[in-house]
This record gives structure tokens, sequence and C-alpha cells, in this order.
């Protein structure tokens, strides 16, 4: 502590920034240190606050985003100036697409030479770069304004629809003095800061009467829906109502997917013959075919929109029933008149039941054969009885055809245990989430990845290793993107596109820093190494040998694929 020439005591930037975070109970800052921040990351440790250091900006961002959607706290991610903030982008971005919490805290040099671009050490403009990418912007210059900065941050963050924000601090701010008793009045707990927004009754009474008037109800529940923390009232609606129901993929487990109203197994056949569709936190986004098409089938549909974000509403159809509003609320209102709604008919549960059994059928043959070399389905039939012996298990999934078959075949049995590509469909977010996850929830925590998709995060086993987290890394291991088999047409020395090194030995990468490596080539062989690392609670890697052959190219989303898609035409 310093003083000034009058003897007052001082405090400083540096304290102030720790002051405002502890006194939002925001205990963790997912990051990487240098110049301007390695101080603030010392001190942040020093002060009881729980500092998790990474070697790339992108997966401490990622770690960030997904804490902030398991707790609807914003998720700290803290970085140095221009190219670490830069990094850190992707994951602000990418949060801000999801509607995940987190703020980006990222350094910065000196305003004026970076306003005359005189050529500072790390020079940029990092607060007009953030903004087109985040939810909002905020720079503080003065000491006495740390306590606003940040509870302008947190409320952006997480009230209305959660995003990204960033949040730029001058490397002089830190290193501002201001007296202390003065200081400790600045700073401040947000009260409030997820304020409930009761929907409006007209708006209520008009989505009831659109349930009533429906022959072939269906609900879709979003991520928005598991973000809101509201399971008990969302499996109400699903009970009392009868109405079958459909989870995106984050939204799994928000009732556990072996619950007889789940319409997952008949997922095409519902989405094509419904009349009326609630959507709960679920964006009618390219995941859903925009709405229209033949996805949704000849009739058109009548579509009641549970939001918090008004201006969702009409994105890609009309909607029928807007309800604005948090989910609990709205979901609560729902509630109390869906007595008056009359159940579902006998025969479009007898239809569904029947598109059911006749697609699960099918697929437990699938599941059933023994492929030799072991293929997607065979490795993911042991994961799917892996993760029902172990609900508790955080389940992090990327890839291509590892993300789309993971996803279709694992059930989840806990609301927020799955965690994926999400809406960008992005690559990456692998080892990042799974820190994320096991750091904010302590509990056992599994990452199913195509190689290529590992690659992206995977010099985090290092950060995995160093802290000691109960993360097993399973990697698809295909030889390649897609599938390992391409060949350079020309014969050239360089190999396709596609290909990686034959036969990569991915379990020897986590052994380089302590941990327990997998090499395993059938489901026997992975059943016993995942359930192992799973009881062990220690960093490991299943290096998981998939025939080379077995993926299709883009995974699913040949529709999207120009080459693919116009071959289909
Ligand atoms: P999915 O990809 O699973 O369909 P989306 O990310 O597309 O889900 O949609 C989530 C939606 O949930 C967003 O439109 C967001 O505004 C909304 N949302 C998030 N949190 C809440 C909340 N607490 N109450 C109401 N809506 C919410
Ligand atoms: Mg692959």
């Amino acid at each position: 502590m310093t003083t000034d020439n009058q003897n007052t005591q001082l405090t400083d930037g540096f304290h102030l920034v720790i002051d405002a975070l502890k006194a939002n109970d925001l205990d963790t800052i997912f990051g990487l240190v240098g110049i301007p921040i390695t101080d603030l990351c010392r001190l942040a440790q020093a002060e009881g606050l729980r500092f998790i250091g990474f070697r790339h900006e992108q997966h401490a961002g990622n770690a960030a985003a997904i804490a902030g959607y398991m707790t609807q706290k914003p998720g700290i991610c803290m970085t140095v100036s221009a190219p670490g903030f830069l990094n850190g982008l992707t994951a602000l971005a990418n949060a801000t697409v999801n509607c995940f919490p987190m703020i980006l805290i990222s350094g910065s040099s000196e305003r004026e030479i970076v306003d005359l671009q005189q050529g500072d050490y790390e020079e940029m403009d990092q607060l007009n770069a953030a903004k087109p990418y985040c939810k909002a912007a905020y720079r503080i210059n003065h000491i006495e304004d740390i306590g606003i900065g940040f509870a302008r941050a947190i409320r952006a963050a997480v009230s209305g629809r959660p995003g990204g924000v960033y949040l730029d601090l001058p490397a002089q701010l830190l290193a501002q003095t201001m007296p202390v008793e003065e200081a400790k009045k600045s700073i401040f707990k947000v009260i409030d800061p997820v304020p409930r927004q009761i929907p409006a009754a007209d708006a209520v009474a008009r989505a009831l009467d659109v349930l009533k008037g429906a022959k072939r109800p269906l609900i879709l529940l979003g991520k928005g829906a598991a973000y809101a923390q509201a399971d008990k009232e969302i499996r109400d609606l699903v009970e009392k109502s009868g109405i079958p129901y459909l989870p995106m993929s984050m939204a799994k487990g928000l009732l556990p997917d072996n619950h007889p109203q789940s319409a997952s197994a008949a997922r095409s056949f519902v989405l094509a013959e419904a009349d009326a569709v609630l959507l709960v936190g679920a964006r009618l986004n390219w995941l859903l075919a925009h709405g229209k098409g033949k996805t949704w089938g000849k009739e058109p549909k009548k579509f009641i929109q549970i939001d918090i974000q008004a201006n969702e509403v009409d994105s890609n159809v009309q909607i029928a029933a807007p309800l604005i509003g948090d989910i609990g609320s709205c979901v609560g209102e729902l509630l109390k008149g869906i007595s008056a709604v009359p159940k579902p008919s006998a025969e479009w549960i007898a239809a569904i039941t029947e598109k059911k059994d006749k697609n699960t059928a099918k697929m437990a043959e699938t599941l059933a054969k023994e492929a030799n070399p072991m293929n997607f389905h065979g490795a993911l039939r042991v994961i799917r009885d892996v993760i029902k012996k172990n609900p508790d298990v955080n389940l992090v999934n990327e890839g291509a055809n590892t993300l789309d078959y993971c996803r279709a075949i694992v059930d989840m049995y806990k609301p927020r245990k799955r965690f994926d590509s999400g809406t960008w469909g992005i690559m990456g977010i692998g080892m990042g989430y799974a820190i994320g996850a096991a750091v904010t929830s302590g509990l056992p925590t599994v990452a199913v990845e195509g190689d290529s998709a590992f690659g992206f995060s995977g010099m985090e086993l290092e950060t995995i290793c160093r802290y000691n987290l109960p993360i097993t890394t399973v990697v698809f291991n295909n030889n390649g993107v897609y599938r390992g088999t391409d060949v350079n047409p020309t014969g050239g020395a360089d190999v396709a596109p596609t290909v990686f090194v034959k036969d990569a030995r991915y379990d020897k990468m986590i052994e380089a820093f302590g941990g327990v490596g997998y090499y395993v080539t059938t489901p026997a062989e992975l059943e016993a190494a995942l359930t192992e690392a799973i009881a062990a609670g220690k960093p490991a890697l299943i290096n998981a040998v998939i025939d080379e052959t077995a993926g299709t190219e883009s995974g699913r989303l040949t529709n999207l694929n120009p080459s693919t898609a116009a071959a289909k035409k």
C-alpha cells in the first residue's frame, strides 16, 4: 500500500479490478499472462481468485464462455493487448453468437499513441475492433470508474439475451492511484443482474390459443431453455401438456433423453408433420433449416416462440404467437393455463411412437454390428453406455462425423452436460470447453473429438495436466478430415488436403505432460479405457483408432458444401 504526501492511504487500478471481480462473486479468471496484465493475474491469485492459465487465448475465452453458460454469471477471460486480444476475440464472437455470457478483459497500450498511430508495442484500437463481434464494448479510462465499468460489463453480459462483452483496460489505468476510502465506495455488487422479465398477459393467452387449436403439437427445446435453469418448469410444461418434444443438441438432458415424450428418434417425422411448434429458447436458424422448406413439411406451421430477445421473432418465418420474457416466467405463465389445453390426440402420439420404434430398432442393429476396424458407431455405442453409467459427466463434442453421430447416439440424462460446436458449428472449442466445464463443476469431463477438431486446441493438454483436471479426451482418429483415404490426384509428394499423418499417436502427446495415454482399436478396449479414466479423475487421452474409410464428406452438412450440394441436385 502506498501513501500520498498528505499521508492518505492509496490503492491502485490493479487492486480495484480485483475488488470489482470479487464484489461480484467472479472468482475464476481464464487467461494468458503478458504485458500489461501479468501482475494483475498474480495479484488475482494472491487475493484468492482462481487463475487458470492457457497456452492460447482462444481456448481461455472458450473456457470462460462455457463457464458463463453453466452458471449464468459472466465467464472472465483475461488477455494481453493486440495479438492476445485478437486470439480471444474469436471466442468472444462465438460466445455472443451462442448467447453465452462472458467478459473478455484485455490490457491495451497508451491511448495517445494508439490514436495517433505512432507505433506502440502491440498497438491496436481494440475497442473498435471488438465492437462488431460482441454485445457491448467498454473502456475504463479512470480509476474512479472501475466499479461502474465492471457493473456495465456484467449487466450487458447477463441481462436480456446473454452475450460477450469486451472490456478494455489501458495499462496506465492499472497504475493509477486513489485514496483507499474513496476507492472502497466506488466498488459495488450489481443488484439483480439477471432481472426476471414477465411476459404480457395477452401474449400468454395468444400462445395458449395456438396450443388449443393444434392437432399435432410439438415442443422444441433449445440451449436457451437449458441456459435459463428453469428445469422444473420446463419439465412440468412438457409432462402436464403431454406434448412430444425435441431437444436441440445442447438441450439434450434438460429432460433425460430416454423420457417417453422425447421425439428425438422421430426427428424428421415430427418436424415435417407437426402443425404447431412451441419454440423454447431455440432460434429458427440453419440448425432448424430456417423454419421452412422440405424439413418442415408441406403444411404451414403455427409457431409460438418463447425468447427474451423481441427481435428474434419473425427472423426467418412469421411467428403466430411471440412470447417475450425470460423462459422461467414464460413457461410459468403457460403452465397456469395448460389444463385448458386439450391433450395431443392418440393418433399423433401413436404415429410418433411407431416411427420412433422403427428408427430405434434400425439404429440398434447398426450399433450392434461388430465392425473391424472399429467405426464411429462401434465406438459411440461404448461411449453411450459409459455415459449412461456416469450421468454426471460433462460431455464436450466436436468434429464432423464425430459430432453428428455422437449427438444422435449418446443420450444425456441431466441438464447442461452437453457442450458442442453450437450455433456456428465451430471447430476448436474442445479443450477450452472441457477445461471450463471441469473447472466450473469439478466433475469428470469427457471430450469426444474428431482428430481434426482436436488439433485446434491440442496444446491445451498441457493446461489440463498442469491443473490435474479430471478430463478424458477421446480422439476419434481416422487419419484425416472426414476420412483419411483421399489421394493427391497429381501423384505428387504432398498428401491430399484432408489427410493427416497416418496412425498418429495422440496418446503420446499427453504422456509428454504426465497424463495417461491409451491406444485402443476395439470397442471393448475403448470401454475399458474410458471407464478407467473417468474413475481415475486424472488427465487422460484415448487415441481411438477408427476405420479411415468410415467418415462421410462434411458429416451431415453435405447441403452446405458447394460441391456435394451441387452433385445432389
Ligand atoms: P439452439 O441452438 O439450441 O436452438 P439457440 O442458441 O438458437 O438455441 O437459441 C437460444 C435462444 O434462447 C436465443 O434466441 C436467446 O435469446 C434465448 N434465451 C437465452 N436465454 C434466455 C432466457 N433466460 N430466457 C428466454 N430466452 C433466452
Ligand atoms: Mg477425422
